[in-house]
């Protein structure tokens, strides 16, 4: 059902399985014919369970122009990477976005290694989560923002307080054209599970997509997959699309992500 999908990961990351060929042969295997290479961004210190480590990134990059080469005339593959916004890791953001074809912003974290956005339960912590998806979108570090609503993760309840973090999220989106990603990845993966106000999938969440739909911000889906074998069902963009049903959501199946990243580099650099 999906043709293109720009958020791959590799075993690099040490919570994805697979060789990096076996993606690409699933991959063609469930009829897609664009695939993004995006695995987790490597920093100034190692975390061997959460992302490659940076004696693995050139390997990286070589693996997979490699098999560009070797596929070329199968599939359309791309080297990317998946960021976070860390303004003290900038250097190293600097080389990712200068390397890599594309890079899609996934905050999995306020700081590095700190303040996880899987933990939070307070109204601040999601107001500095946006700040640092602004900051990103702002100075071109990314070409869309992944799992966007990844915040709700442990948040207890659908409040006013998320209505507004989805409301700047949306605005964000709109004045820096920036692509927000539907991910159908472990947010839904690991089923529903039960908030305050009710049982709900981690992420995505209907309530940013409502915000979404409103302003009709750009919308990717993207798989998020960390086992090749999970390219032939569609049994988890079904779970993603369900949290959106009935919402008139701007999805673009066709977006030319490599050629908005030339062009977002140019306010980066
Ligand atoms: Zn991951
Ligand atoms: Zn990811």
């Amino acid at each position: 059902m999906l043709k293109t999908n720009w958020h791959t990961h590799t075993y690099r990351c040490g919570h994805a399985v697979g060789t990096d060929e076996e993606y690409v042969v699933k991959a063609l295997q469930a009829g897609l014919t664009t695939l993004g290479f995006s695995d987790h961004a490597p920093y100034k210190v190692p975390c061997s369970s959460e992302r490659m480590d940076y004696s693995q990134y050139e390997d990286y990059k070589h693996s997979i122009l490699s098999l560009k080469k070797k596929y070329q005339e199968k599939i359309n593959i791309f080297l990317g990477m998946e960021v976070e916004c860390y303004r003290d890791q900038w250097d190293d953001l600097s080389r990712y976005r200068r390397e890599m074809d594309y890079c899609i912003l996934g905050q999995h974290n306020l700081d590095l290694d700190t303040n996880s956005s899987y933990g939070f339960t307070q109204s601040w912590q999601l107001e500095e989560y946006v700040d640092r998806i602004e900051y990103a979108c702002a100075h071109g570090l990314c070409d869309y923002v992944a799992h966007p609503d990844v915040c709700m993760y442990s948040y207890p309840a659908m409040d006013e307080s998320v209505r507004k973090i989805a409301e700047k999220i949306a605005d964000i989106s709109i004045k820096y054209d920036m692509p927000m990603e539907l991910n159908a990845g472990s947010g839904v993966r690991y089923g529903m599970h039960r908030y305050q106000d009710g049982m709900r999938y981690a992420y995505p969440t209907r309530m940013f997509f409502e915000e979404f739909a409103k302003r009709r911000t750009k919308i990717i889906v993207g798989l998020d997959i960390h086992d090749p074998g999970l390219f032939k069902t569609d049994k988890y963009i079904n779970r993603a699309l369900s949290v959106i049903e009935g919402l008139d959501c701007n999805i673009i199946s066709n977006y030319d992500l490599v050629k908005a990243a030339k062009k977002r580099k140019k306010t980066f650099f």
